[in-house]
């Protein structure tokens, strides 16, 4: 297998990455909110991240309702960083669809 390539975010603002392998996730400026939960931890919701992959859409009730989710992976180490909204059943959630979850704990603010 090939070295894969990975972006790199040139940003002023502040960068989030991974945790454990410090690859760039995303940035402030794609940062929404971060008044989110994910179980017991806090998470974030950005409208966009980089050197992700997504695993299969699932269906998934959550505290605010059904969803349909996909969990997002750390392209480089393959750790679970979070999930994209890719469905949300309940009016007032439709803005979440999507955009990108990702939890406080596997992220690492530069
Ligand atoms: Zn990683």
């Amino acid at each position: 297998m090939g070295k894969r390539y990975l972006e790199y975010i040139d940003s002023s603002k502040y960068i989030y990455k991974c945790k454990f392998c410090k690859c760039h996730l995303s940035s402030k400026d794609h940062l929404i909110s971060k008044n989110f939960t994910s179980g017991s931890c806090r998470a974030y919701l950005f409208t966009n991240a980089f050197n992700v992959y997504y695993g299969e859409s699932k269906r998934k009730e959550l505290l605010t309702g059904l969803h349909d989710i996909s969990y997002v992976y750390c392209e480089n180490c393959e750790r679970k960083m979070g999930w994209k909204y890719i469905w949300a059943a309940k009016p007032e959630e439709k803005y979440k669809e999507g955009n990108i979850i990702l939890e406080r704990n596997s992220l690492y603010k530069f």
